[in-house]
């Protein structure tokens, strides 16, 4: 007994999580398969970050228990840590639960199965295609942002050493990877915890790996972003100029209580001042709709807010109170039904924004990194698009191009997320 395979829920963090997971039991002499039919262990990595991504992960918990015959199912990650208990009570097909950073808990686990070799070749990991990777800096969180539970699952932050990220980066890029992707739970905090080397260095470090490849960076909070890291960002040609900073709401009174730094006010400024010193700037953010307390005038004003800024990129939650937040024991919840309709209307705003944005690239080229080929059609990104939060270019006709190919594209047409090109 000795192939596994591992399905991964939620965020980029555990894409990276898993990866290192599946990196670990290989090199453990387990055999990674795609096909949970041909595993032996089937490993389950959670999210909890809200109540949708619960239900998602105990619905797939579910899913795999009802196939599971002999095969050993294994929990882990976010939900796992939190709910350990729970889940093994309630679910008993669970065989096992481990919390975060157990690899070696979970391959002396499956070791104590093991009694006979598979012959079979190991898969490849795919939750990311050829054409980017996932780079985790740092784990943890320190910030107590009052509805979010992350630093109690996750503990406290904490950089991981800027020697092995280099060696992971230079790694990738020699596999031909043409994007690296900076993520942590706020990675302008990188390097608080260590002596003399921050965020910018290790963006300078990374852009001095030889190769051609695009740098981009994921969840900053707004208050860290000062003129050095601007400065950086703008001089740094592999470095994407597309920032995601999450602010979360625009009116003071919430951001107080969300336990948020910084004021409608200082956030205006610093749109404006990236806007500025970084023409062509893609600036993504995430709101939470229907907070405790947020007053239908409160609502509103973010909707201006949204609207005096047009943000180019824009997700939105649901707020779903969270057990052991400060957050959850609020009073005035606001109704499923008001927050359900809240978020459809700040939706449906950004729909019309993003649709108004991508009119104007139509006629227009730029590069793009093809993700994914089917027969004739290509999946690709421009600067301007993440990688699953955002739009997608469709190439048609696409010849002779690869997955990981950088190609000059002619955009065709728009629509309110997506784009339609030709390959020029
Ligand atoms: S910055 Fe706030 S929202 Fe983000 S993980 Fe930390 S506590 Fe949670």
């Amino acid at each position: 007994m000795s192939s596994f395979t591992v399905i991964t829920l939620g965020c980029p963090k555990n894409i990276v999580d898993s990866r290192h997971l599946i990196y670990y039991l290989k090199a453990q002499s387990f055999v990674y398969v795609e096909d949970f039919k041909k595993a032996n262990f089937i490993l389950i990595n959670t999210c909890c970050f809200i109540d949708d991504a619960k239900e998602e992960s105990i619905d797939e918990i579910l899913t795999v228990a009802k196939f599971k015959e002999d095969k050993k199912l294994i929990v882990f990650g976010c939900l796992a840590k939190r709910y350990s208990e729970e889940l093994k009570k309630q679910i008993p097909e669970i065989d096992a639960v481990f919390g975060l950073g157990e690899k070696e808990k979970v391959a002396t686990y499956m070791k104590s199965f093991t009694k006979e070799k598979t012959f079979i070749n190991s898969d490849n990991y795919n939750a990311e295609p050829a054409s980017y990777r996932y780079l985790k800096i740092a784990e943890g969180c320190s910030r107590r942002c009052s509805f979010c539970i992350i630093p109690d699952i996750r503990g406290p932050f904490k950089s991981i050493n800027p020697e092995s990220i280099l060696k992971e980066a230079e790694g990738f890029v020699k596999e031909g990877v043409k994007e690296l992707i900076l993520v942590a739970q706020d990675i302008t905090q990188y390097g608080k915890d260590l002596k003399g080397y921050n965020l910018k260095n290790l963006i300078k470090d990374l852009s001095s790996l030889q190769g051609d490849f695009w740098i981009r960076l994921l969840y900053m909070y707004p208050t860290e972003i000062d003129e050095a890291l601007i400065e950086v960002i703008s001089e740094e040609n592999k470095v994407v100029k597309y920032l995601d900073i999450p602010l979360q709401h625009s009116e003071d009174r919430i951001l107080r209580l969300m336990g948020r730094r910084g004021t409608k006010k200082d956030y205006l400024k610093l749109i404006r001042r990236l806007r500025q010193a970084i023409p062509g700037v893609t600036l993504r953010t995430t709101f939470i709709v229907g907070f405790p307390t947020e007053t239908e005038e409160e609502f509103q004003n973010l909707l201006d807010f949204i609207e005096e800024v047009h943000f180019d990129r824009l997700g939105a939650f649901i707020y779903s109170p969270q057990e052991g937040t400060k957050a959850y024991s609020l009073k005035n919840q606001i109704p499923q039904a008001i927050k359900k309709r809240r978020y459809h209307e700040l939706m449906s705003k950004q729909a019309l924004i993003s649709l108004e944005k991508n009119r104007t690239l139509v006629g227009k080229d730029y590069d793009a990194l093809i993700d994914y080929i089917d027969t004739n059609l290509a999946i690709a990104r421009l600067y301007c698009h993440a990688p699953e939060v955002d739009g997608v270019v469709m190439l048609e006709d696409i010849k002779e191009a690869k997955v990981g190919d950088r190609v000059k594209v002619l955009i065709t047409e728009a629509y309110e997320y997506d784009l339609k090109g030709v390959i020029i």
